[in-house]
């Protein structure tokens, strides 16, 4: 029996296993890990796969045309290319059922940062506050999980929102719009920071150098259809190099229900399912961590109550940052040619002060490169000719800001279990907070004003307020606790509820600031496997 057995390969297991392997602890992580295809043609640029694949409409738009977005959508404004469907495929031993809230799962090897856009921001102390620490408990860890993945970004203005944690590389170059953007706030920072709007570079999980058999960005602009350079980082990579070592097994293929525990709740076992069998197995265990992401975590855990005594929990505070996607215009570079060999994800950020520092908007700014028939033209209110013609001819202006808002947790927001013990599902609720839609409103005519300012224009009625369980950052069902209560985890993410389980994702967290989690969620990881007894 390994010291340590883990559930998932996602951003949080692999970070929690590598600590742990560093400390001397055997690890066995049991997943379900759907596999990646291999990468196409890993040296062409974007615009020479169009040339080289003998089908380039196959693997851009996908055979049935999957990766396209049409018009009369639900108004994203991404689409993901079809060899990434395998990392959204939900299992059909997971059942779920939402309302107010639409909910995604990962089973994939590496799981939802497979398709993540790389945005990596430490929380400050004021973000901490709710939690049993703060950041200098959990700075080390952000130091640590920088030198492993490699994250650029710069000291900027936007350093009075992001601490500048060690190991933060110089950020990558900028196209020509983004550079245009940056220049503009030169000349209009004053009146921008009088208005509470700071400008500045985003921080990503990207690699500018070559580094540990990664190679360094090389501006092919494939980021979307994967990096082919494994420049942009992926949990799937650490995942890799950790079963190279000869303390870690990693068992696929494995669908975990629910662990087995004793009369003093103390886990023994998991049951998992292995689903090229079919048959049900159960895996002794030592000290077990749940890192399945924060509603199958919720899931795993609400069914070993049930199984072993019908108890049906509910596990309020459910929380996930609401995003509103805003596309602009920059005046400036009506015409102007784009270059579709560059980075294509966000490059620079803007950051709104809130009325309290927890309050603080994260926005993050991308501009448009390879995106192919593109949405916003798609939704503009024009015909469909029309659209194309200005979407060509305004290519190179064209930008997106995502706006997200902070989340609290809350009584009305849960997770609990519905249906026959054999086949139970997940059932979701969310609620937003009374104050939503004044504090989205608000954060949007900010944001308006700010890209006023920077010279760029958002075409009325465009802005697209995203369903709830869009932004993928879900937490707060199990949370840390500074106090001893059931339903809660300690300082270190164990259980309250049985001694030898530990929680590894975001289930754990009692706050969710604006800025996306998952940096944090790999610090985090980590530091509770330094501490693990
Ligand atoms: C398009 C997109 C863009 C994003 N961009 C960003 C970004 O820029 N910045 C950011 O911070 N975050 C971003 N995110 C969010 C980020 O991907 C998640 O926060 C992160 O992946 C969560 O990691 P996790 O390890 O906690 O869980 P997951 O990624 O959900 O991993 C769960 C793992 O558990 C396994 N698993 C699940 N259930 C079981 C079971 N019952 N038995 C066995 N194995 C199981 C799965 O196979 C998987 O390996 C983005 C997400 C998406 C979808
Ligand atoms: S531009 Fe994107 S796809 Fe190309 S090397 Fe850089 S990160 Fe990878």
């Amino acid at each position: 029996m390994s010291d340590v057995t883990i559930v998932g390969s996602g951003a949080s297991a692999v970070h929690f296993a590598q600590t742990a392997l560093e400390r001397g602890l055997s690890v066995t992580m049991v997943d379900v890990g759907r596999p990646r295809p291999a990468p196409v043609r890993p040296d062409d640029s974007f615009a020479e796969l169009k040339r080289t694949l003998d089908d380039p409409w196959r693997y851009f738009l996908g055979a049935r045309f999957e990766g396209v977005l049409f018009p009369g959508g639900k108004g994203e404004y991404y689409g993901f290319p079809p060899h990434k469907e395998y990392i959204f495929e939900s299992i059909e031993p997971y059942s779920v059922e939402s309302r107010g809230f639409e909910p995604l799962a990962s089973f994939a090897r590496g799981g939802l940062a497979e398709a993540w856009t790389g945005g990596s921001f430490p929380f400050n102390d004021a973000e901490l506050e709710d939690f049993p620490f703060g950041y200098d408990d959990i700075g080390p860890f952000y130091d640590l999980v920088a030198q492993r993945i490699g994250i650029v970004g710069a000291n900027d203005d936007l350093a009075r929102f992001m601490p500048v944690h060690r190991n933060l590389d110089a950020p990558l170059d900028l196209d020509r719009h983004s550079t245009a953007l940056l220049e503009r706030y030169g000349r209009v920072r004053e009146r921008m920071n009088a208005d509470g709007a700071f400008f500045g570079r985003s921080r990503a999980a990207v690699l500018r150098e070559d580094r540990d058999g990664r190679k360094g960005c090389d501006y092919l602009g494939r980021c979307l259809w994967t990096c082919p350079r494994e420049s942009l980082y992926t949990p799937a990579m650490t995942l890799e190099r950790l079963i190279a070592k000869p303390n870690f097994r990693y068992l696929d293929q494995r669908f975990v229900t629910h662990f087995r525990f004793d009369g003093d709740r103390r886990v023994r076992a998991i049951a998992t399912l292995d689903l090229t069998t079919n048959k049900v197995e159960e895996l002794d265990v030592e000290r077990l961590v749940l890192a399945a992401g924060t509603l199958p975590t919720s899931k795993i855990f609400l069914d070993s109550i049930h199984r072993a005594n019908g108890e049906r929990p509910r596990l309020t505070g459910l929380m996930d940052n609401r995003q509103t996607l805003v596309p602009f215009a920059n005046l400036k570079l009506l015409g102007a040619k784009w270059d579709p060999d560059t980075y294509q994800y966000h490059q620079l950020a803007f950051g709104l002060a809130g009325r309290t520092p927890k309050e603080y908007v994260h926005a993050l700014v991308t501009t448009l490169k390879s995106a192919l028939i593109h949405p916003i033209a798609l939704s503009a209110p024009l015909d469909l000719a029309t659209s194309l013609w200005i979407t060509k001819n305004v290519h190179g202006a064209l930008g997106l800001v995502n706006v997200n808002l902070h989340d609290t947790r809350r009584a009305e927001s849960y997770v609990e279990l519905s249906g026959d013990v054999e086949r139970t599902k997940l059932v979701a609720r969310y609620e937003p907070a009374p104050t939503e839609l004044a504090d989205r409103k608000r954060a949007l005519s900010r944001i308006k004003r700010a890209l006023w300012q920077l010279g760029c224009f958002v075409p009325p009625g465009m802005a697209h307020v995203r369903p709830m369980g869009a932004s993928v950052h879900y937490s707060g069902t199990l949370p840390m606790s500074k106090t001893r209560a059931p339903l809660t985890v300690d300082r270190d993410c164990r259980s309250h509820d049985f001694e030898n389980l530990w929680l590894a994702d975001g289930a754990t967290f009692p706050f969710l600031p604006a800025k996306n989690l998952t940096f944090t969620l790999m610090a985090n990881a980590s530091r509770i496997a330094s501490r693990i007894a």
